[in-house]
This record gives structure tokens, C-alpha cells and sequence, in this order.
């Protein structure tokens, strides 16, 4: 499998404003030097708590915001260089659905035009446009005889994210960054735009970004999954091994917390315990060394890596304890909680 984008030691702080940290301008670390691929085709999960940096490395991929650092490589073109793509050819390429499916529609317009917006301003002709987005309407499962005149507010939540898919998909993208887009969604209709955006995947060839916080719905989804914490990339790799033998304490920490089947088992508490650290000043060494039941002196000196990935495929985990010769003691498998 190629890489379609490649993410190269990206990063991003937020300075506060008039903030002063340690005699320096206070800055929020919310992407810090992250570097993978989303490989043609597949569905990267990206999963980590709230504050994580997720909803940032989105806006970043879509050039929402700028970068501080780093470099994005799409399909083999720099993003935003001279002799590269352009952030307009980009836009045609890359979609982002968001969580929020009302703020995102334009509550004046019937739907139809709003999935039609976007082909006409990039030039298409307006009935070519309104062609393409009865079309679109019909692909995610709404009539367009019965939605196409209907207005946001007339439609429920799960058919407003339908439109915001059909919407995204009026570029004919390649790639679609989903940013908790099915969270708001009761769980009926949550597993039916699962299996829409399943659907969608393979009949035109789409390659997905899924981000979200349930660890079910990514499971459930994801080819590959990607774990941050604080900003960084803890560990990365196939679905199923990051789920049946996840690496990283936090990894492990976060599974045990979300998908034990009895309520008593979930371990909400124990590894997660203690403050969440400040973004701002960020734990030296191993971002997780404060909360790590496994933590020794090497993880608060030393910041582990996720090491060179020649192979996209491969189960790599930023870990002192996953690297012989770190001066972690417990160089071999952690206990699984
Ligand atoms: Fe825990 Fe150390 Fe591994 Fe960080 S590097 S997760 S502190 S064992
Ligand atoms: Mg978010």
C-alpha cells in the first residue's frame, strides 16, 4: 500500500496570550512532532482523550490552520510549496465532516444547494452541480425526490450528517477526514453511518481519517489505528494488534477503561489516575511519565520514540520499555491489564 498523505514531523503550539511560563511566552503544545502516513485506501482510526491534539492535527491536515513545522506530502506533491499542490487543488482532494452536523449547513439553503456549493464555486456549472448533488443525495440514502428541497432544520441529526457526507463528497475527494463525526449520533443511527461511510469507502475508492474518542466505533472501522497523547504519537499500528496487544500503558489504559464488557471490570480509574499535565508545560521525557504505573527514572530523562518505520504496516510504540538497551528495567512485554 502507497502512502496517499504523508505526515512529516508536523507541529503546532498555540501561544497564550500575554501568557509567561518559566520566563518564556507560554505556548499550548498541541501537535508536537508527528510524523505518519494514511496509506491509499484504508481507514486510519486516530484515538487519545479530549485535549489530545486530534482536532488539531485535523485542522492541520486540511491547512485550516497553519503549521509551525513540518511538511505534508500529498500523493507524492508537497503541500503548499512552490512547484507542489495547491492549498485549492488540496481542498479538491481532501473533505473533513465534522461532529457538529448543524452549525455546518447553512440553515437558509435547502439541502440540495448546499451540497451543490461547493462544484460551483471550484467553477462547475450550476445545473451540472445540482445534477451531482441530487446524485450525492441519492448515494448517502436520501431520496432527492423527497430531501432535495427540505431545509436543515427539517431533517434529524443523522440525515444532516447524510448531507454533510454527500457535501464532502461534491469534490470527488480522495481522502475524508472525519473528526468525530458520528459522535453526536444516537447509536442506532450511529451504526448506520458507519456502514454508509463503509459503503461509500469502497464504491469510490476513498481513504479515510476517522477520529473519535469511542474506542468501539474505531475498532469497528479502522484498518490501522493511531494513538496520541498530549500532542505526540504514542504507538501506531494494525487494528487488531493495537487492540489485542496493545503496547503503550496508555494504549493498554485506554482499552482497559472503555471496552470491558462488565461495568465493574472497566478500569476507569487506576492507570488514568492522577492530574492530567498541562499541555503548556508538557511532562519531560515520556509525556506519559506521570501517570505510567511502569515509569522509572530513564522515562522522565529521556524521550522514547516511535524508532524508523520502513514498514507503514508495522506495530511501532513510543516506549522505553519496548527498547532494549534504554535503561528501562522492564525491557520485555508489560503486563496487559
Ligand atoms: Fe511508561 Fe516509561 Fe513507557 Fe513512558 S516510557 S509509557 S513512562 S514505561
Ligand atoms: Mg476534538
Amino acid at each position: 500500500l502507497q502512502p496517499l498523505l504523508l505526515v512529516e514531523n508536523l507541529r503546532k503550539h498555540f501561544p497564550i496570550k500575554g501568557g509567561i511560563f518559566n520566563r518564556r511566552v507560554a505556548s499550548v503544545k498541541a501537535v508536537d512532532d508527528v510524523s505518519f502516513e494514511v496509506l491509499k485506501g484504508e481507514t486510519l482510526g486516530v484515538v487519545g482523550e479530549s485535549g489530545c491534539g486530534k482536532s488539531t492535527l485535523a485542522r492541520l491536515l486540511m491547512n485550516l490552520i497553519d503549521r509551525d513545522e513540518g511538511a505534508l506530502v500529498f500523493d507524492g506533491d508537497q503541500v503548499g510549496d512552490q512547484g507542489g499542490i495547491s492549498l485549492r487543488q488540496l481542498r479538491r482532494n481532501m473533505q473533513m465532516v465534522f461532529q457538529d452536523s448543524s452549525s455546518s449547513l447553512n440553515p437558509r439553503l435547502p439541502i440540495m444547494d448546499s451540497v451543490a456549493y461547493g462544484p460551483q464555486v471550484h467553477g462547475t456549472p450550476s445545473k451540472v452541480a445540482q445534477q451531482t448533488a441530487r446524485e450525492l443525495l441519492e448515494k448517502v440514502g436520501l431520496s432527492p425526490d423527497l430531501f432535495a428541497s427540505r431545509y436543515p432544520h427539517e431533517l434529524s441529526g443523522g440525515q444532516k450528517q447524510r448531507v454533510n457526507i454527500a457535501r464532502a463528497l461534491a469534490l470527488d475527494p480522495r481522502l475524508l477526514i472525519l473528526d468525530e463525526a458520528v459522535s453526536a449520533l444516537d447509536k442506532s443511527v450511529e451504526a448506520q453511518v458507519l456502514n454508509l461511510l463503509r459503503y461509500l469507502k469502497t464504491h469510490l475508492s476513498l481513504t479515510y481519517l476517522f477520529i473519535s474518542h469511542d474506542l468501539h466505533v474505531v475498532q469497528y472501522i479502522s484498518d490501522r489505528v493511531l494513538v496520541m497523547y498530549l500532542g505526540e504519537i504514542v504507538e501506531i499500528g494494525p487494528v487488531d494488534d493495537i487492540y489485542s496487544t496493545p503496547k503503550h500503558p496508555y494504549t493498554q489504559a485506554l482499552l482497559a477503561s472503555q471496552l470491558s464488557m462488565d461495568p465493574a471490570e472497566r478500569v476507569t480509574e487506576a492507570p488514568l489516575s492522577g492530574d492530567p499535565p498541562n499541555p503548556v508545560d508538557p511532562p519531560s521525557g515520556c509525556r506519559f511519565h506521570t501517570r505510567c504505573p511502569f515509569a522509572e527514572t530513564v522515562c522522565s530523562q529521556n524521550t522514547p520514540s516511535l524508532g524508523k518505520r520502513n514498514d507503514p504496516q508495522r506495530h511501532s510504540v513510543a516506549c522505553h520499555m519496548h527498547e532494549p538497551g534504554s535503561g528501562h528495567s522492564r525491557t520485555q512485554s508489560p503486563p496487559v491489564y
